[in-house]
């Protein structure tokens, strides 16, 4: 498929200033956010569609090369495999979108998925170990507070025999190909001449090295597993499928490689009382005939303990009320807080006992004097509907 014109991407001409287009890719970029767009891979496209857009307009060098050139000006600009989140360099410029306030982890996490920010950063490592993933299920007042967590979990660790070299007489040779960098630099040519992108070196696999005799530990993998316990803070208000991401804690890297990540998904416990709704939470909240026919005082749970809340006299069923900032915190800014709405549902009496009965009988007259028979209207208004 042709690739589509930056400008088309943006909904805007050629002429755009630098004003217009970061206008422009706000607006995309507010509606295409995976957070609005929960599982929604077509809009994960488009966002990240206008993500290269603006990365390319925004940049005068390279927003030269494609108005003089189109898409082949850019060959190779950003790497073998095209543009990926790690090429993106405005994420702090659009932070109330991306979400800042120094919660660098969360920031990433909202991309979920593997795909998300920082695969492309990383893929330049080629001797990295591998991200582990372990999902953490947490109770709704842990993330209203935000809460420290120990995970046990099972990590790749340098090997102790060969301390990581993977060699059983520490013979271990520079890899002649790299040169010992574990990777190596491929040309491709582009309108500009010649172009590098660098990939793992095919001799050493990455490793930089190169073994005689392999460590009889690690196999020559210069790695064993290591049960560990790691401490993990979970900010207040996350919510289900985000993740955090633990720098540097997965698996070493094959013989003596760099670690890669841990990402510890978040999974959310079902909660009794409450249901949650983004940051609002919605609870049910049973009542009596006569307390909303004259009116109560209710206490109302909430995830910080119980708060009193008036029912008018009057008050129907299902009828919701709404207790301001008792939802949960946001991430990026906990002292802002979701609401959390109240329905009031009407218990019908059963089981009453003859006096019970007694004084129904005499209220039901009341009923009658006062020509209150709600179903009577009703019927009235079903006859219209039929003719
Ligand atoms: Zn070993
Ligand atoms: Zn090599």
């Amino acid at each position: 498929m042709a690739k589509r014109d930056y400008y088309e991407i943006l909904g805007i001409p050629k002429t755009a200033s630098a004003g217009e287009i970061k206008k422009a890719y706000r607006r995309l970029a507010m509606k295409f956010h995976p957070d609005k767009n929960k599982d929604d891979k077509a809009a994960e496209e488009k966002f990240k569609e206008a993500s290269e857009a603006y990365e390319v307009l925004s940049d005068s060098d390279k927003k030269s090369r494609y108005d003089q050139y189109g898409h082949a000006g850019l060959e190779g600009a950003f790497g073998g495999g095209g543009f990926d989140w790690g090429n993106f360099t405005h994420a702090s410029d659009f932070s109330d979108i991306f979400g800042g306030g120094g919660l660098g982890s969360i920031f990433e996490s909202l991309f979920g998925g593997g795909g998300g920010f920082g695969g492309g950063r990383r893929s330049q490592q080629s001797n990295s170990g591998e991200d582990l993933q372990i999902s953490l299920s947490l109770s709704l007042e842990d993330i209203a507070k935000g809460v420290d967590k120990k995970i046990k979990i099972s990590v790749k660790e340098a090997c102790d025999k060969c301390h990581g070299t993977g060699s059983a007489d520490g013979n271990v040779k520079t890899c002649s190909q790299c040169n010992g960098s574990g990777h190596v630099r491929q040309m491709t040519r582009s309108l500009f001449g010649q172009m590098q992108t660098v990939v793992a070196c095919p001799s050493c696999r990455g490793a930089g090295k190169i073994i005689k005799n392999k460590c009889q530990s690690c196999y020559g993998e210069g790695r064993t597993s290591n049960s560990k316990t790691i401490n993990v803070h979970i900010p207040a208000g996350v919510s289900e499928g985000q993740y955090i991401r633990l720098r540097g804690q997965g698996n070493i890297g094959i013989r003596g490689g760099s670690h890669g990540d841990i990402l510890v998904l978040i999974h959310e416990k079902e909660h009794r009382i409450f249901e949650r709704q983004e940051q609002n939470l919605i609870c049910e909240f049973p009542v009596s005939f006569s307390q909303v026919a004259l009116g109560y005082e209710i206490l109302v749970p909430t995830l910080s303990g119980k708060v009193k809340m008036k029912i008018p006299a009057g008050t129907q069923s299902g009828k919701v009320f709404r207790l301001r900032a008792q939802g949960l915190p946001y991430v990026n800014n906990s002292s802002y807080h979701g609401d959390l709405f109240v329905q009031i549902t009407v218990i019908t009496p059963t089981r009453l006992n003859s006096e019970e009965k007694e004084l129904y009988r005499k209220l039901s007259k009341f009923d009658d004097k006062k020509k209150l028979h709600p179903e009577k209207s009703f019927f009235n208004k079903l006859k219209n509907f039929f003719v």
